[in-house]
């Protein structure tokens, strides 16, 4: 099973061949981590999303085996490599159980919001302990009556002026890792309307529930809770960053979460694309292969350059990333092409191979069933295209408009 492609390699070499670790980094991802997703992640993608189980044993794993890592710095044990590195190893872990990929990319904003926005004292906490997978983390913000329009949220903080604790009352819908997760990374509003950002634990002064959110039609694998806070008692040193910064930290994660799904998504998208290609070459109709069709070969075309584009897309933002550029526009776009990308791939695989590709045992349904996700989650498409890519495109007329004709 080839869980790191030729074209994952090439599209990273376009982009680092000048990088003196490149050739440790590609070994590790077509070596140890290749095979970690075709014998431990790829075996259990169906029965996880059978029976919506979370393979918690996995994400330790990764974590020791330095997955996490790559982006973070020597000081928190990890490999200080451009974030692509992380998206191709993402997309192969998508590729081999996209459910449980989604869990490995939540995790990996949660991480890398305290990274980038923590104090010293939490950053020294957590960061390690969560790039190696020895506690979980989950991200906060979406609640049953706020998603794409997040500043309503309502889930809130008062704080007790004799011990300092911010008090949180409210609750958090659809998260990722929410039954499972040691960091809870939450947003909440204070009485000025400021939104801050809190490392929550369970365990502390108040009511904290999780509740699990069953009956998801994709990404089983994963686990997805409510969570609700009732005077629910926050150590006053676990205030992430500044007292009414936690919406920018929340909406530069999202940047970064979106880099993370257009690599999911890539994954999906070859998956089905692979699936759907073994079977082409074995299936017989009108005396051919269903592979030496025209329309066949035309389809796989389309497929590929959906993929390539999204890919490229992806692992372009991802080094924009890792250089500290602004990079909403550049991660919306890649998101949109990504995530488009594996949603008409998975649909074409299912219907160019027949009743078979409509059955589990092709593995290909799942594929779809998980795509579909990738539009909704981390900014759901519509509004990636109808604000946030066109905010940036204003910018750039403002700043370069065009004048004259040619
Ligand atoms: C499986 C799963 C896992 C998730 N994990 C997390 C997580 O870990 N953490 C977290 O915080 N959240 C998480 N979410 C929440 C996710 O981010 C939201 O579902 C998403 O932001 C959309 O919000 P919503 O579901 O409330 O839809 P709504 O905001 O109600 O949107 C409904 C529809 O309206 C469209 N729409 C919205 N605004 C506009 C507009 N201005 N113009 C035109 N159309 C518009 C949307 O595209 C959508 O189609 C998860 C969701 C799911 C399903």
């Amino acid at each position: 099973m080839p869980f790191f492609t030729r074209d994952q390699q090439d599209t990273l070499e376009a982009i680092h061949h000048a990088n003196p670790a490149h050739g440790d980094l590609i070994e590790f991802l077509s070596g140890p981590l290749a095979t970690f997703c075709a014998e431990k992640i790829a075996p259990r993608a169906a029965r996880n999303d059978a029976d919506e189980s979370f393979a918690a044993d996995n994400l330790r794993a990764l974590g020791e085996l330095g997955f996490m890592a790559l982006p973070f710095s020597e000081k928190y044990d990890g490999m200080g490599a451009c974030f692509s590195y992380l998206a191709a190893g993402l997309e192969s872990i998508a590729k081999a159980d996209a459910g449980f990929a989604l869990a490995i990319a939540i995790h990996g904003t949660a991480t890398d919001g305290l990274y980038r926005f923590a104090s010293d004292r939490l950053k020294d906490k957590y960061v390690e302990k969560l790039s190696h997978g020895r506690l979980t983390g989950c991200f906060g913000l979406t609640e049953t009556t706020s998603g794409s329009d997040a500043k309503t949220l309502k889930c809130s903080w008062t704080r007790d002026a004799a011990t300092g604790e911010y008090i949180l009352n409210g609750g958090k819908y659809w998260i990722t890792n929410g039954m499972t997760a040691d960091v809870f990374f939450i947003m909440a509003k204070g009485a000025d309307g400021k939104v801050s950002s809190f490392a929550v634990e369970k365990g502390w002064k108040g009511t904290f529930e999780q509740h699990k959110i069953e009956g998801k039609m994709g990404v089983r694998g994963s686990n997805t809770a409510e969570l609700v806070f009732a005077d629910y008692r926050v150590p006053k040193d676990q205030l992430i960053g500044e007292e009414g910064k936690g919406f920018n930290y929340a909406m530069h994660m999202l940047n970064g979460g979106r880099v993370t799904i257009g690599a999911w998504a890539t994954g999906i998208a070859q998956g089905a694309y692979e699936k759907f290609v073994k079977y082409a070459h074995e299936r017989e109709l009108f005396g051919k292969r269903l592979i030496d069709l025209d329309n066949t070969r035309r389809e796989m075309s389309e497929m590929q350059i959906a993929i390539n584009a999204g890919r490229m897309m992806t692992y372009q933002a991802a080094w924009w990333k890792t250089r500290g550029a602004d990079i909403a526009a550049k991660a919306a776009m890649a998101k949109v092409a990504a995530t488009e990308a594996s949603v008409h791939v998975a649909e074409r695989a299912i219907e160019l191979s027949g009743g078979y590709g409509y059955v589990e045992d092709s593995r290909i349904e799942r594929h779809l069933r998980d795509a579909l996700l990738g539009r909704i989650g981390e900014g759901a498409n519509e509004v990636l295209k109808i604000m946030v890519i066109p905010r940036a495109l204003e910018k750039e007329f403002a700043e370069r408009p065009t004048t004259q004709l040619w």
